[in-house]
């Protein structure tokens, strides 16, 4: 791009498009800075769709509404409400950031870059969302989408999940924000990426930056941006039991620092699976692994384990009864064999 006429020039058809054309979003229409984090946080590996349609962000703030109501909150009920958001440490770094808000900040989300960027679960596009939306401060973002338009504009040749490539990508996000409304200008960044210059295949023709566009210019649009290659995926194989008693099921506690706070069924070697029924199988993918997770009635002998690094206990198996909160596939696991126990269709 050239000089400060043509980077006022970006910034004025991407402002006015967004203005005209802006979608409601309920996290638009606050400057509350918590509020804004949970949606932020929210949103990382979910889709909108998910986070509004399905109620988890009116569900979380009608029951944590602001940070000290979220910092007084057992983990427990707080990994209950976050439960099929998956990725939950999401849900643990915003319980410690409103701990530390409320104790260190007096409530208030620290205004310094520096000073965010230190609370756990913020990052660097997190800090920009938070400090151009809540505080309308000019500082820049980049996320997947705006990456990939800025890798666009400007047809940039490195890779933008390299370092490198990050690096200038996020320099020309600070050269071109505009100061005078950097919240819209992030906001409108983040919507072109999500609805016009899609992953693939760009919608060019609809773009409000199309005269500014050097990949659109050199027919560059649907080969950019470069990346390079993801880690390959691997396979592996997942044997649990599913043990039932006078309507309560067994269950016991995800070690690990990425489940901490979760339940799920007991794993058992594919050994003490051979001789076992199987009741249900279905595949589901965690980080770069392809899982196959079958799920076994045990023996009539079987008890649960009497060491206490299991952390186990039985559980009500009813709808009036919550169960605690469940890894994803073990809830998907539950309901479906809820289903089946029911006499209802089975749909894997
Ligand atoms: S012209 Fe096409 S490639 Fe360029 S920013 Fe717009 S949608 Fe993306």
């Amino acid at each position: 791009m050239g000089g400060p006429t043509a980077v006022a020039g970006f910034q004025r058809s991407l402002g006015d498009w967004f203005r005209a054309e802006a979608k409601d979003y309920p996290w638009r229409r606050t400057r509350d800075p918590y509020a804004i984090l949970v949606s932020e946080l929210m949103l990382q590996q979910t889709q909108i769709a998910t986070v509004l349609g399905r109620g988890y962000y009116d569900r979380w703030l009608r029951a944590f509404p602001d940070w000290s109501t979220l910092a007084a909150a057992e983990e427990e009920a707080v990994l209950k409400l976050w439960e099929g958001l998956g990725y939950y440490n999401r849900a643990r770094n915003l319980h410690r950031a409103a701990k530390i808000i409320t104790e260190e900040y007096r409530g208030h989300f620290p205004d310094d870059p520096a000073t965010a960027l230190s609370l756990p679960g913020v990052g660097r596009y997190t800090v920009g969302a938070v400090l151009s939306f809540a505080y309308g401060q000019a500082v820049p973002l980049v996320d997947g989408n705006v990456g990939r338009v800025l890798a666009r504009v400007l047809a940039l040749e490195e890779a933008i999940n390299s370092p490198g490539g990050l690096k200038i990508l996020w320099d020309w996000a600070e050269a071109l924000l505009d100061r005078e409304d950097p919240a819209t200008h992030n906001s409108a960044l983040m919507e072109l990426g999500q609805r016009i210059c899609r992953p693939g295949k760009p919608d060019c023709p609809s773009c409000p930056v199309r005269g500014h566009c050097l990949a659109d210019h050199g027919g560059l649009a649907e080969t950019l941006p470069v990346k390079t290659k993801p880690a390959a995926i691997t396979k592996r194989v997942e044997h649990v039991i599913l043990a039932e008693r006078s309507g309560e099921i067994y269950l016991c506690q995800e070690s690990g620092s990425r489940r901490r706070g979760l339940w799920r069924l007991p794993e058992i070697s594919a050994e003490e699976a051979a001789d076992l029924t199987e009741m249900l199988r279905f595949d589901y993918t965690i980080t770069r692994y392809r899982v196959t997770l079958l799920v076994h009635a045990p023996s009539p002998l079987w008890r649960p384990a009497r060491s206490s690094s299991e952390g186990g206990a039985w559980f009500p198996f009813r709808a009036s009864a919550p169960l605690p909160p469940l890894g994803a596939p073990y809830r998907r696991a539950l309901d479906l064999y809820g289903n089946l126990r029911d006499g209802l269709d089975l749909k894997a």
